[in-house]
């Protein structure tokens, strides 16, 4: 039959579990062959017991030993450790991959599933951000599909505009949960405080990135990449109501946005459907129910992460690669309480400032620069507990 086959890489994720729900809702279209988590081995056997999936992966091989995979259903096929994504991404059954895995851990499995043909349904921007320059030449016309919500947006306005340049992207943002707070007001913001996400219910690293705002700037990086369209012509707009998802700006004046509920399950479902549309996996916006939309600048001042990701950015090669491997230290050591919500931004400048700027080239190459600034962040962390 004529079902697009997916694996779900991350599945017991936010992005993993939505994702998991629009499959289910669309079952006559959509089938789950392979599932993968890292640790979460029974949230993973009860989602592959539901959707009947031939394959399924743990890529934290410490968890091999769960007696819960004993509760697999037999002739399910089971796999372990990091390479496996790369060995599911391979297998004849899937058409199409979602990576929703978080961090630079996804990077092999959006690389595998490029250079294998197949569609890449991309949350994992960090695989962009850091690879970008490596993954984008093997991308075909329509093979990669953004899930980010701001880029699906974006190559939604660009549908049929294939011949006419972009003037501008306008790159919606809520803001954060710390919007119009001062730098003194940041630095005693705890992990729960920044934990309260008023729009999304996301994983924990991105909603620190999003209360820092260095996920916009992340996101900026990837749509350059996605869109090849330079640092300076992608503005930051806040959006405070997160109804505009983005804007595409055409040289003639027109503004053309994408609008829409604040659900990740539409860009989750557009990047399987596209080029065709399926019922609506979520609630409709009423737009009579909502007063207005409001816009701004944002304050690269106070939230200092968006500044960072912007030197990032411009000077390209392997620093946005050391722009995310720190931040992911940082963020990681900022939820256990080993440093202070701005001293975030601190340790990925000192990361930046000791980088030497490669072009990057490979994957491999990659894979060291990241292995770098994790050790120097993690001695940067020690020397800032010690101070
Ligand atoms: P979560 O933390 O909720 O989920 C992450 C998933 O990746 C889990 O399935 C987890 O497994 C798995 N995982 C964690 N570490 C590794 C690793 N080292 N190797 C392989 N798999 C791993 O994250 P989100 O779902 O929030 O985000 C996923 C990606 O999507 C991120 O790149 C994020 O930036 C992006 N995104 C998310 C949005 C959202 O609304 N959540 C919006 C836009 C983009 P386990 O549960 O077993 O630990
Ligand atoms: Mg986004």
């Amino acid at each position: 039959d004529s079902k697009l086959r997916v694996a779900i890489l991350g599945c017991t994720g936010s992005i993993g579990r939505q994702a998991l729900d629009v499959c289910a809702q669309h079952s006559d279209l959509l089938e789950v062959v392979a599932l993968s988590a890292h640790g979460k081995t029974k949230e993973l056997v009860d989602a592959a017991r539901t959707h009947h999936v031939a394959c399924v992966a743990v890529t934290d091989s410490s968890h091999a030993t769960d007696p819960i995979l004993a509760e697999l259903p037999k002739g399910t096929e089971l796999l372990f450790g990091a390479d496996a994504l790369a060995r599911i991404v391979v297998r004849d059954d899937v058409d199409c991959v979602l990576n929703a895995v978080v961090g630079a851990a996804g990077l092999t499995a959006s690389y595998e599933t490029l250079r294998s043909g197949k569609r890449l349904a991309l949350a994992n921007k960090e695989s962009l951000v850091v690879g970008g320059d490596v993954l984008m030449p093997l991308a075909r016309p329509g093979q990669m599909l953004p899930v980010d919500s701001e880029h699906s947006a974006i190559f939604q306005c660009l549908v049929g505009e294939e011949r006419n340049p972009i003037h501008a992207i306008w790159l919606t943002c809520s803001g954060g949960p710390f919007y119009g707070r001062t730098h003194d007001e940041l630095a005693g913001i705890t992990a729960a405080d920044a934990l309260r996400h008023p729009t999304w219910s996301m994983g924990p690293k991105i909603t620190i990135d999003s209360a820092t705002l260095m996920n916009k700037g992340l996101e900026r990086i990837e749509a350059m990449h996605l869109f090849g369209v330079p640092m300076e012509q992608i503005t930051v707009l806040i959006q405070r109501e997160s109804k505009i998802h983005s804007m595409v700006e055409y040289e003639d004046g027109s503004v053309i946005a994408q609008l829409g509920a604040s659900d990740m399950r539409i860009p989750i479902q557009y990047a399987f459907s596209y080029p065709n549309r399926w019922d609506a996996p979520c609630s409709r916006v009423d737009f009579r129910e909502i007063a207005s939309l409001s816009f701004g600048a944002p304050d690269m001042e106070t939230f200092r992460c968006l500044a960072l990701a912007e030197r990032a950015g411009i000077e390209g090669g392997t620093y946005p690669c050391v722009l995310n491997a720190a931040n992911e230290v940082a963020v990681h050591a900022f939820l256990n309480d080993e440093c202070s919500f701005t001293d975030i931004a601190c340790l990925v400048e000192r990361a930046l400032d000791a980088h030497v700027r490669e072009e990057a080239e490979s994957i491999e190459q990659l894979r060291d620069v990241d292995a770098w600034a994790r050790s120097f962040t993690a001695h940067a962390l020690k020397a800032l507990a010690r101070s």
